[in-house]
């Protein structure tokens, strides 16, 4: 009977774990493991795109790429995970429930934006983490052209002062000009709990983002957890009161909830823990990849960030290692030791960095033009060619950035 790794997720590592697995069993000519993935869309969503304006490129089709490799995908959403049973639960496009069986299971399903119970968050906080939600940004800033003009309508609070909120405030007075007119008073604040600028980041590129705020613009709300958001604006724990029509949540993020539904030890973002190939630690059948997984990336303790980078990387070793454990070969141990940093910061450009203390290599528009490749190059899918992506799936070609 034919075997099957299923895997859950079309993101980065969904889609490199199929190609690397359909790559190592093409490579065994191992007709009788079949490849499925379940997803709700065949389609990669550029989450890393997501502040951006336009968002008509941030997602790329998948379906001529299944075809071309032999990837069957298999529209729904997983709702179960039975480990004990080896099979998947999932609600199909029209609500109807089913399920999969699987030899091997890669559990790709990502993360998402962690909102804490505040009061007004759900109904007046928007964020940039899904095509949806960002959808749903752009279209109330655009609504905005038609507001009267107040204080309020030009501002916008940008919540946490991570890397999702430093590329999200400082694209967004450009964004603001270029709906309300350039003479438009417009003001950007982010709201972060650090003591400086930019310190979530490290010492070493602070200070490029303090320079590119204030270049831009952008001021910073040091210090002070935002206690409450409304209609109108947020409250801060201090006491302050910041009027804006638009806040946008950046704080915190958390693995897919499905990673609680397999048994072993979570980090503090619920990612599974993992051996070196991507097993998660105490299951025989079970890989987890990308954001759901918690990898060693080297020897010196270092694990992988919740990146598209580490994602890219993590999806070729688990594909091939799930892959490999089927077919009885062996595995290639996860490593990726190399990690860069390249932070979009608007129109003053972006910073590039390199290592784990992020040593600053590229500033200003050098290093908006290799964020410009990364975003719209290097994360994107392979050719839906099967020779070309089978080859771009080799789980020891180094990602970089
Ligand atoms: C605004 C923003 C900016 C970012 N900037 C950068 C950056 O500059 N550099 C960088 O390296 N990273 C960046 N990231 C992080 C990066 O996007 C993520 O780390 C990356 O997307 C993780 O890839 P993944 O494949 O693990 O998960 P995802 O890309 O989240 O994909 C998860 C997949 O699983 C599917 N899925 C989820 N639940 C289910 C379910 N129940 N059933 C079936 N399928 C399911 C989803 O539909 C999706 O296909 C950014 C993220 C955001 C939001």
């Amino acid at each position: 009977m034919k075997q099957r790794i299923l895997i859950i997720g079309a993101g980065f590592a969904g889609m490199w774990s199929a190609l690397s697995a359909i790559r190592l069993l093409d490579q065994h000519q191992r007709l009788d493991v079949s490849v499925t993935l379940l997803a709700p869309q065949a389609e990669l969503r550029v989450r890393p795109r997501f502040y951006e304006t336009d968002l008509t490129t941030t997602v790329a089709p998948l379906g001529p790429l299944f075809d071309a490799v032999g990837v069957n995908f298999v529209q729904g959403c997983a709702t179960r995970i039975d480990a004990a049973g080896k099979r998947v639960i999932y609600r199909e496009t029209g609500g109807a429930q089913a399920e999969l069986s699987y030899d091997r299971l890669i559990l790709a399903s990502g993360s998402q934006v962690a909102r804490p119970p505040l009061a007004g968050i759900d109904r007046f906080a928007f964020d940039v983490d899904s095509f949806e939600s960002a959808q749903k940004l752009e279209a109330h800033l655009q609504s905005l052209r038609d507001k009267p003009a107040s204080q309020a309508r030009n501002t916008v609070v940008v919540v946490g002062g991570g890397f999702t909120g430093i590329e999200t405030a400082t694209e967004m007075p450009a964004r603001l000009r270029a709906i309300l007119g350039d003479e438009a008073d417009v003001r950007v604040i982010v709201v972060d709990m650090g003591k400086q600028v930019g310190s979530a980041m490290g010492e070493q590129i602070a200070s490029v983002i303090a320079e590119a705020s204030d270049t831009l613009g952008v001021t910073w709300k040091l210090g002070s957890p935002v206690s409450m958001v409304d209609e109108q604006g947020v409250q801060l724990d201090d006491g302050e009161r910041i009027e804006a029509s638009t806040v946008v949540w950046t704080v915190g993020v958390k693995a897919s909830p499905l990673t609680q539904q397999i048994d072993g030890e979570r980090d503090a973002f619920g990612r599974l823990h993992v051996d070196r190939n991507l097993k998660v630690l105490g299951q025989d059948s079970i890989y987890a990849t990308g954001d759901t997984a918690y990898a060693a990336v080297d020897e010196l303790g270092n694990h992988a960030l919740m990146t598209c980078q580490h994602a890219i990387a993590l999806g070729r070793s688990s594909g091939n290692n799930a892959a490999a454990d089927l077919l009885g070969v062996e595995a290639i141990p996860y490593s990726q030791p190399k990690y860069v940093t390249c932070l979009d910061l608007g129109a003053w450009g972006a910073v590039f960095t390199e290592g784990w203390e992020r040593k600053v290599l590229l500033t200003g528009q050098e290093g908006k033009a290799i964020k410009t490749e990364i975003n719209t190059k290097w994360i994107y899918p392979p050719e839906a060619k099967r020779d070309v992506a089978l080859a771009a799936a080799d789980p020891l070609i180094p990602v970089v950035a």
